[in-house]
Parts: C-alpha cells; sequence; structure tokens
C-alpha cells in the first residue's frame, strides 16, 4: 500500500471507475465493493458475489481518490455498487460522511430493502435503489434499476428531477484492477 491508513480501516474493492456516465446522471466516480450475499438469480456481476479478497483499499485513499477526480473531472458524485456495498457497512458510514465532505452527490446501491439498511447511512445517501435483481420482472428501459420490483429512494432532494441522459457519458476513467493501474496518477498497488 501507498498509504499508512491512520483510521485503520480498509475496503474489499473490485474495481473503480474514477469518471463515468454510465452509473447514474452526471459525471460520476463508481466503485464496485466485492463480495454478495443476496444472491440474486442472474445477477449482473456475478464475479463480485465470492468474499474472496480483491483489492484491500483503505478509506484515506478512497478519499483521495475521489477528492482528484473531483479535480481532475468535475465528478459531481459518487455511486456505491458491487457486489454488496452494505456488507462493509461501518467502514461505508465513514466513507460516506468524507463524500459528503467533499459535496459529492452519493447514489446507493443494495440488494436489501431499506429497512434493512442502517439509519446512520441512509442518512448519508442521496439516492438509494434497493431490492434484489429478479430477472422476471427484468425492466430494460428503466433508467437506473434493473428490475421492477427494485425501488429508487430520493432520500433528499439532490437527484428528484434528474433524468439519467444516456448521451452523456464515459468522459476519461481509470481503472482498479487485478492491480492494473490506467492513466498512472494514483499509485494504489
Ligand atoms: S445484490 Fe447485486 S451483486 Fe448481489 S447478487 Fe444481487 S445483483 Fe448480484
Amino acid at each position: 500500500m501507498k498509504y499508512h491508513s491512520a483510521s485503520n480501516v480498509y475496503f474489499n474493492i473490485a474495481n473503480i471507475n474514477r469518471c463515468t456516465g454510465s452509473e447514474g446522471p452526471f459525471k460520476r466516480m463508481a466503485i464496485w465493493f466485492q463480495g454478495c450475499n443476496i444472491y440474486c438469480k442472474s445477477c449482473c456481476n456475478p464475479e463480485l458475489q465470492p468474499f474472496r479478497l480483491a483489492h484491500l483499499v483503505s478509506l484515506e485513499e478512497l478519499i483521495e481518490i475521489a477528492f482528484r477526480a473531483k479535480e481532475e473531472f468535475s465528478i459531481e458524485g459518487v455511486t456505491l455498487t458491487g457486489g454488496e456495498p452494505t456488507m462493509q457497512i461501518i467502514g461505508l458510514i465513514k466513507l460516506c460522511a468524507e463524500f459528503k465532505k467533499l459535496d459529492l452527490g452519493i447514489i446507493l446501491y443494495s440488494g436489501n430493502k431499506i429497512f434493512d439498511i442502517p439509519q446512520e447511512l441512509l442518512k448519508l445517501i442521496d439516492l438509494l435503489v434497493d431490492g434484489m435483481y429478479i430477472e422476471e420482472f427484468k425492466e430494460p428501459g428503466a433508467a437506473m434499476k434493473g428490475s421492477k420490483n427494485q425501488d429508487i429512494h430520493h432520500l433528499t432532494k439532490r437527484y428528484l428531477n434528474i433524468k439519467q441522459n444516456k448521451e452523456d457519458r464515459i468522459h476519461g476513467s481509470i481503472n482498479i484492477n487485478d492491480g492494473a493501474i490506467i492513466n498512472g496518477d494514483v499509485l494504489l498497488f
């Protein structure tokens, strides 16, 4: 690791895209968490289900990556997906609190329903898409959800009037995958 983690909080991260137009409105950073215990049939990311160690990334590193992405790409927010982000709940609450300090909007995808997600986390989230993915209820035209049983919860007003614009796509990205670093501006592993 490049940095010592003063907080001693680490995440098991499968992938990061520092700037994408595909994971919600505006330009945003997307983080895919490794590990999921929901096991939806026809999961769109089955490789993210196993609780294997992917990339161990500290709280401080994730904050710095987001800070730099905001400076470099003017990202509006962050999308947390997976895998199941809430399986790393203690660190996730700390991480979201730091993202709020950077004035980043936060979208959370969870296979759990809203009533199973701690309030301490929900109060930091702007938009939540909750529920399992059920292929029988697949909804290909929907902007942000995969199946009709899932719900979109606007927990703040931040994205209330937003429709995802699919024309506003990738503006540049850095992916952390298998330890590979693209762009060379963040040295993590
Ligand atoms: S919650 Fe998401 S990652 Fe987990 S099994 Fe369902 S679709 Fe896959």
